[in-house]
């Protein structure tokens, strides 16, 4: 019974990290190690968010960027993202939200944001999943930034369906009365 029990408090609050199965003592179902060792872009500056808004130069209207890590297959980005959209994981969407949230607290561009929007996902997904990611993360930010979340604003706007499709695709966005950011 008690084996049981563990098996299943196991499930719910692994004890190993999904990465490399150390030992953990933190809610978010990867070690510090693994965390720590996340690719990070640097601090804000200017080339770091540069290299955002190229990736995103004339697909989006856009006036500032900002990219929390590189993502690289097979690695912890990888399977962070997976853990997140595949596994239940919203602790560790709350905890990059919050990681964005610190990336972007210097940023003078943040003091003019009024919102921040996530992007929808068509609501089987949300009923399967349980969560949309992109709400999960926006919260944590919200939490440092101190900005509202508005979850229903893009439905209000006029999208094209293309245009909607690589939101969806890149994640959510941060908007003051157009769109000024798009964070991966
Ligand atoms: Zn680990």
């Amino acid at each position: 019974m008690i084996k049981t029990l563990d098996s299943i408090l196991n499930l719910i609050f692994p004890k190993s990290c999904e990465f490399c199965s150390r030992q953990i003592q933190n809610p978010y179902r990867f070690c510090d190690f693994c965390l720590n060792n996340i690719d990070y872009t640097p601090t804000y500056n200017k080339d770091s968010s540069n290299m955002t808004e190229k990736i995103l130069f004339g697909k989006i209207p856009i006036e500032f960027g900002y990219s929390l890590f590189y993502f690289e297959e097979q690695k912890i980005s990888q399977a962070m993202i997976h853990s997140l959209k595949y596994k239940s994981n919203k602790r560790i969407g709350l905890l990059l939200g919050k990681k964005i949230g610190k990336g972007l607290l210097r940023v003078p561009i943040i003091d003019t944001v009024d919102l921040i929007i996530p992007v929808p996902i068509h609501h089987k997904r949300k009923f399967i999943r349980g969560y949309n990611q992109s709400e999960v993360i926006a919260k944590g930010m919200s939490e440092i930034l101190n900005i509202k979340i508005e979850q229903n604003f893009i439905k209000k706007i006029q999208t094209t369906k293309a245009k909607l499709s690589y939101l969806q695709k890149i994640g959510f966005i941060i908007i003051k009365t157009f769109l000024i950011a798009v964070i991966k």
